[in-house]
């Protein structure tokens, strides 16, 4: 087989303890995990449950790289989010058996054009250029379930330039990590490779170039993002 153009490396995340690296297949993401993030943006998380949506693939930045200010936007919002990597394949897995198709954890950045999303949303159209556009996606390193076990809470956080701005706790997740999978194997088949972004706690806000931004995990380390200016 060959290819009229060279194939891009592929998209993948360190592992903690392992010299191999995780080769990401999609990433899917949760809207509206958390009651008092769906209030923050003014929705009523009793009557609209929570939803998906997916970036690419490429969009993962690893090893705390710079995220450079991206294109068409003045509200460039950070999301720390607690992701899932899929171990094994999965379709309609019940909830009782879903944690056993996890390989992993991680720390997350849902990085999102607050503004075009708003304004997709307003107009009943697409997320994409919300929240699908290049280097939207960093993740710290995965920690294997079978080291650090299921990651039903403990404190989520992020700080920008030193001053928190989200703290909670992820048995405040409205779908738990088991559900959420169950649901989504219902209407996807899970790959080996998939991450799954579980969605935000309140307390977003917007980025500007020069920001530094801590966020973490209980168990699973911190992720690190300095926001550069943009090369766009
Ligand atoms: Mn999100």
């Amino acid at each position: 087989m060959s290819y009229i153009f060279s194939l891009p490396e592929h998209p993948a995340v360190p592992i903690v303890g392992s010299e191999a690296l995780f080769p990401v297949n999609r990433i899917y993401c949760v809207g509206r995990n958390y009651e008092a993030h769906a209030k923050e943006m003014n929705t009523d998380p009793k009557r609209e449950p929570p939803f998906f949506f997916l970036k690419p693939a490429d969009a993962v930045v690893i090893k705390g790289a710079p995220v450079p200010y991206p294109s068409r936007t003045d509200n460039l919002h950070h999301e720390i989010e607690l992701v899932i990597a899929i171990g094994s394949q999965a379709r309609n897995v019940s909830v009782d058996n879903a944690p056993e198709v996890i390989f992993g954890y991680a720390v997350g950045n849902d990085l999102t054009r607050r503004d075009l999303q708003l304004d997709a949303r307003a107009k009943g159209r697409p997320w994409d250029t919300g929240k699908s556009f290049d280097q939207s996606a960093p993740i710290g390193p995965i920690y294997k379930r079978e080291e650090v076990g299921d990651i039903n809470q403990g404190r989520i956080w992020l700080s920008v330039n030193g001053e928190i701005c989200q703290d909670a706790d992820i048995q405040d997740l409205i779908w738990q990590v088991p559900e959420i999978i169950a649901e989504l194997s219902a209407y996807y088949t899970l790959q080996p490779g998939d991450l799954i972004f579980t969605g935000t706690p309140a307390g977003v806000g917007p980025l500007k170039p020069g920001d530094h931004i801590e966020g973490g995990i209980e168990g699973l380390g911190t992720l690190v993002t300095d926001i550069i200016d943009s090369d766009f």
